[in-house]
């Protein structure tokens, strides 16, 4: 493998290409009927959910199984769409998250099948799920009358759909006998069951290479497809490669005297003069405590005794034949340079099993993942992403803002842009975020009326959710009273008028409000220096809720002798169009777009008398952009 040196204190690689190649020779394995689930549970054996998912995907893979809900949603929130089922019995509390989420559970009673169609149901879905018999591992899995009741049960529970049935071995690698016995039992039960899933499925991936599972059409690949075997001579024809590697980088050389010890408790006494070196991990990074005095490691081609025990974050090894060692040497802890450093071997040492070793390997360490021999991305440990769910609504807020702080590089600015944007938009979970669709506004002077003002006309219409069944139009002569209107939600247009005018409905008023093809009813009112105009309708309540056309005009006066006019938008807007017409006599007007959001350059167009400023209907605009039109 090609790469840049890394120059972490511990890493792990992941080497795709090997693992694909482990997945053909399986799939060599499979009848042309059966199809492969990949298990990417416990984070796909420490290798890394999402890569895996990817790669196994890209393979073929029918489905990926995970050991609980949780890993499931992780995968959901990453972008992955395939099915995902869940190995492991449910708890009550996580039922609903399979059905917000469309993560298959594993059912083997009739009280979380029961449990798992009513949930569906109240969401209006059906949840497709597999059901899972005991056959002879007696782990989960129905038996006996709680599988006679699940079977009679399941037709009836119509949001349930029941896409496989499945068991497990117990003893695939090393009972043949046993695991046909198995397979025997299964068949019996699935003639039993009054329906006939699309997937049968018992094998795992040392079925698939002792030949098991013939008769089923889905298999589950696991440990195999991390190239490690379960039995040295029964696979041994299989050209299986260790997919994950282990390494770090060697952090200091020391001399020790014949005689003298090394580590905790002075498990390892020196038998002549020595050289050690010290690698920065330890049984905390998922190194085995128990190899300690047991295991060797790779160093410049060359393996090196682990002395001394293993400490929580440090481990010694043995130096003195590799005299050309030096700091910040890369060395290798596991994985398939050579045979003492496999998985299988190094586990056999202490007794233990190489599922867990993988497992537990690297757990302070970042993935780096290698594709066509090319670094193809790196990782952090995948318990360590994201997840917005897990958050309350305060701390999400936090996170938003920390995350806006960080990505412009300041936290004043970050602060700022979130409290002037992002917070009233994200404050109150309750609040929804309606936005307003085909935002046109036009403010159009016609040349008459008083000689200090225009006679004014603005034209008003975009479309979105009605929140109540009024809402109010408001116009001010002072800022200050107009301002406290803006934090309310139930206000969709304002006007601020020249300060020398009376508050009266001959300054300004609603030439015609219509939502949809509703004409609305007015009421006017003077309130703490506003004019505040209710709008409703008998029959609007039937509305609220729905998306709907709002068409605003009002007639109003503006004074001459200002040179401006500003249009701003008060809400997220998808869509803007803003509009000025004008006396030929105000010619030249220049036009001054101020706007965040997707485009900040809307377009300009003009014909005599007449700018618009107008962006494309997807695009998002911020609150706060607006126009200057200046003359
Ligand atoms: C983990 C698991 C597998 C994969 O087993 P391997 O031995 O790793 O191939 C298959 N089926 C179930 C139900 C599992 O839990």
């Amino acid at each position: 493998m090609k790469q840049n040196r890394i120059f972490d204190r511990s890493w792990v690689e992941i080497d795709l290409d090997a693992f694909r190649s482990n997945l053909k020779i399986l799939k060599s394995l499979l009848d042309s009927g059966q199809n492969f689930m990949q298990i990417v549970k416990a984070d796909a054996y420490g290798h890394g959910a999402l890569q895996i998912s990817k790669a196994a995907l890209a393979e073929g893979a029918a489905l990926l199984g995970v050991a609980n809900l949780e890993e499931g949603k992780l995968l959901r929130l990453q972008g992955i769409e395939s099915p995902i089922l869940v190995l492991s019995p449910a708890l009550a509390s996580e039922v609903s998250g399979f059905v917000e989420h469309q993560i298959m559970p594993s059912i083997s009673d009739p009280e979380f099948a029961l449990r798992f169609n009513q949930a569906a149901q109240e969401s209006g879905q059906v949840l497709s799920v597999h059901i899972k018999l005991d056959t002879g591992m007696h782990r989960s899995g129905a038996l006996d009358e709680t599988f006679t009741n699940l079977a009679a049960l399941l037709p009836q529970l119509k949001s349930l759909s029941v896409e496989g049935v499945f068991s497990h071995f117990a003893a695939s690698e090393s009972d043949p006998g046993y695991s046909l016995a198995q397979e025997r039992c299964f068949h019996s039960m699935l003639k039993q069951l009054p329906f006939k899933p699309r997937f049968i499925h018992i094998s795992n991936s040392s079925a698939v290479a002792a030949g098991l599972g013939k008769t089923t059409n889905l298999v589950r690949l696991g440990i195999l497809s991390y190239g490690i075997k379960t039995n040295e001579i029964t696979q041994a024809a299989l050209d299986l490669k260790p997919v994950m590697t282990f390494k770090a980088n060697l952090s200091q050389i020391k001399r020790i005297g014949r005689g003298e010890p090394i580590g905790y408790n002075l498990s390892w006494k020196a038998q002549r003069d020595s050289v050690y070196g010290i690698l920065p991990i330890g049984y905390a990074d998922g190194y085995e405590y128990l190899l300690g005095n047991k295991a060797s490691v790779l160093l410049r081609n060359q393996l090196c005794p682990v002395i001394g025990r293993i400490s929580m974050d440090m481990i010694t090894v043995d130096l003195t034949d590799i005299p050309e060692a030096g700091i910040g040497d890369e060395v290798t802890l596991l994985g398939d340079s050579v045979p003492d450093l496999r998985a299988e071997q190094l586990s056999s040492l202490y007794g233990g099993s190489a599922y867990e070793l993988l497992c537990q390997v690297g757990r302070r360490a970042k993935r780096y993942y290698f594709q066509d021999q090319q670094l193809e991305s790196s990782a952090p440990l995948s318990r360590r992403d994201f997840v917005p769910g897990d958050f309350s609504d305060n701390k999400l807020s936090a996170i938003i803002e920390a995350a806006v702080s960080k990505r412009l590089g300041s936290d004043e600015i970050g602060s700022l842009v979130y409290r002037e944007m992002l917070s009233n938009l994200f404050f109150d979970r309750d609040q929804d975020i309606h936005y307003r669709r085909n935002f046109k506004h036009s403010v159009e002077f016609r040349d008459q009326g008083p000689a200090e003002h225009w006679k004014t006309h603005t034209s008003l219409s975009f479309s979105k959710i009605l929140d109540n069944d009024y809402f109010l139009v408001v116009c001010a002569n002072r800022e200050d009273a107009l301002s406290r209107y803006f934090q309310r939600r139930d206000v969709e247009y304002r006007w601020l008028m020249d300060e020398n005018f009376g508050l009266t409905a001959d300054v300004f008023s609603i030439s015609s409000i219509r939502i949809n093809k509703l004409e609305l009813e007015t009421t006017l009112q003077v309130q703490d220096g506003c004019l505040e105009i209710r709008c409703t309708h008998p029959s609007i309540h039937e509305l609220v809720g729905q998306e709907v056309d709002f068409v605003i005009d009002t007639d109003t006066l503006y004074p001459r002798k200002s040179h401006q006019l500003s249009v701003f938008i008060t809400e997220l807007t998808l869509g803007v169009s803003i509009s000025f017409r004008y006396p030929q006599k105000l010619s030249p007007v220049e036009c001054i777009p101020i706007y965040s959001g997707q485009n900040r350059y809307p377009e300009l167009s003009r014909t005599p008398g007449e700018i618009t400023v107008q962006t494309s209907p997807e695009q998002g605009i911020f609150p706060m952009s607006g126009v200057v039109f200046a003359y």
